[in-house]
């Protein structure tokens, strides 16, 4: 069985998931996980969400995989990976996001 990611859509064979951290669970509502949905999402994906946007912004304006994908702060990053297999990314998280930690 192959698993896929929400966000940048690239398909991980099996063998990739003896790295049991490669895919991740995201709360599309961070701080609510009792009740919030979840989305799969590979590593890489799941790092760059956490270090684009607080979780504030999360809950308010990206609570859905649609809106995840079509957010403008991401768009570079989705064109770059999914050109790539990379399961592991340096991400810089952005001072917009470090400020409010
Ligand atoms: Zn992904
Ligand atoms: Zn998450």
């Amino acid at each position: 069985m192959s698993v896929t990611c929400a966000l940048c859509r690239r398909v991980f064979p099996n063998a990739v998931r003896r790295d049991s951290q490669a895919i991740q669970e995201h709360h599309l509502r961070p701080e609510e996980r009792e009740t919030s949905p979840t989305v799969t999402l590979c590593r890489p994906c799941h790092d760059q969400i956490h270090a684009t946007f607080t979780n504030e912004e999360l809950r308010a304006d990206f609570d859905t995989i649609d809106a995840l994908r079509d957010a403008d702060r991401l768009s570079g990053y989705l064109s770059w990976i999914r050109g790539t297999e990379k399961l592991d990314i340096e991400v810089d998280t952005s001072d917009h996001v470090r400020g409010r930690r």
